[in-house]
């Protein structure tokens, strides 16, 4: 039975039934995945957290996220296919109302699979490529997965699932943008998630080596702008830049606490999913605290929810109900701070921490790629 999370410090945030609710629901069913990517957005010492919820337990979470107001639901990891039972989880929640999304790298959606989920109501579905060329594909994820990638892209379309098409850019791939959008053209995608690497995870280890240049950025934006005006809404592309080389941040989660309720493999909540590596965070777990109680009460998601927590110079700045005082992961790892303004933003006073790690970058360019995989994950736990 779950119990109150009674840990909320005095004034810490906006508890009690006036939170709204979330939005979407992101189910990380697993941390395991076959592939190695050097960008990838999992916790580094994702090895050593705890065992993965059963069925069970994921269908009382998405009903309990569902009573809340919950409506969209995210299956990813990790590689959500390696979940036997991500079948009846589909079906289960498209029983209780939600629109459901696949995030996968498409390593395990066979035909066969595909049917399955297809018959269980599965709504959308969003592939991941690294690349235009097998070779950087394969290289980048350490796997023999482009021709793989090309056959789920096309199984995804005979079944008639709309596909957002993702491939995360920096230094490496970032020339070959044109390539990227053709490809996502000729698999018929009806979108294209051009997201440039930001440095969590296992990316802040490979920062350097990912780090573009202003020159590849301002290029491939072109690129992307010219395609964007032969092809109009045939295939929607978004080009998302960077923030090292932005001069304000971006609202980090459309706000802490607002609309996104992320909960991890091992059932700890998280306001995002990177949450894990903040201090000073009392992470509530779906097997001791329900749902509800969770999101408008615990300690975890009301520590940086609204505009309290802010200080100078986000607190008095016209632009905080815009970004939020940006990304806390961010402002953590590059201030040691997670409530100072994120660098990103000019007005911060570390802004110029993040202009001299860009400009530095190449001389650290001999340091070796770190790829994902959970030797290295236990080395770094
Ligand atoms: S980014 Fe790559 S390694 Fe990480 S979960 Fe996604 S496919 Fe797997
Ligand atoms: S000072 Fe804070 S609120 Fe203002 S623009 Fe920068 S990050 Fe946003």
């Amino acid at each position: 039975m779950a119990g109150s999370t009674d840990n909320r410090p005095p004034g810490a945030g906006h508890g009690g039934p006036a939170v709204p609710p979330p939005l979407w629901l992101l189910a990380e069913l697993t941390y395991r995945c076959p592939l190695h990517c050097v960008f990838c957005y999992n916790p580094t010492r994702y090895a050593s957290t705890g065992a993965e919820l059963s069925t069970a337990q994921w269908v009382d979470v998405m009903r309990q996220a569902r009573a809340l107001g919950a409506a969209q639901l995210g299956f990813s990891g990790g590689e959500p296919l390696l979940r036997d039972d991500l079948e009846e989880l589909v079906r289960e929640a498209r029983g209780l109302g939600f629109y459901t999304n696949l995030i996968t790298s498409g390593v395990g959606l066979s035909p066969a699979r595909a049917r399955r989920l297809k018959d269980a109501g599965l709504d959308h579905v969003q592939l991941s490529f690294q690349d235009s060329t097998r070779e950087l594909n394969d290289f980048l994820s350490h796997t023999r997965t482009f021709e793989l990638k090309q056959q789920v892209a096309r199984t995804i379309k005979e079944h008639d699932w709309p596909m957002v098409l993702n491939c995360v850019l920096h230094r490496h791939n970032l020339p070959h943008v044109g390539a990227i959008i053709e490809m996502a053209l000729a698999l018929q995608a009806e979108y294209l998630e051009l997201a440039n690497a930001q440095y969590y995870g296992w990316a802040w280890l490979n920062r350097d080596q990912l780090m573009p240049t202003r020159e590849q950025l301002r290029e491939a934006e072109a690129v992307v702008q010219s395609w964007r005006e032969r092809i109009g809404s045939r295939c929607r592309l978004l080009f998302v830049v960077p923030d090292y080389f932005e001069e304000r941040p971006k609202a980090c989660m459309n706000g802490w606490g607002s609309v996104f309720l992320s909960i991890a493999p091992d059932g700890l909540a998280m306001p995002c999913h990177n949450a894990r590596d903040l201090p000073g965070l009392s992470l509530p777990h779906v097997g001791e605290h329900g749902i509800a109680d969770i999101w408008q009460r615990s300690q975890a998601f009301n520590a940086y929810r609204g505009e309290d927590w802010m200080r100078e110079p986000c607190r008095s700045c016209d632009e905080r109900h815009k970004d939020f005082g940006g990304c806390r992961c961010q402002a953590f790892l590059l201030t040691g701070d997670a409530a100072a303004t994120d660098p990103v933003c000019a007005k911060s006073p570390a802004h110029g921490q993040i202009v001299e790690l860009v400009r530095s970058a190449p001389a650290r360019r001999h340091i070796p790629l770190v790829f994902r995989s959970d030797a290295h994950s236990r080395a770094l736990g």
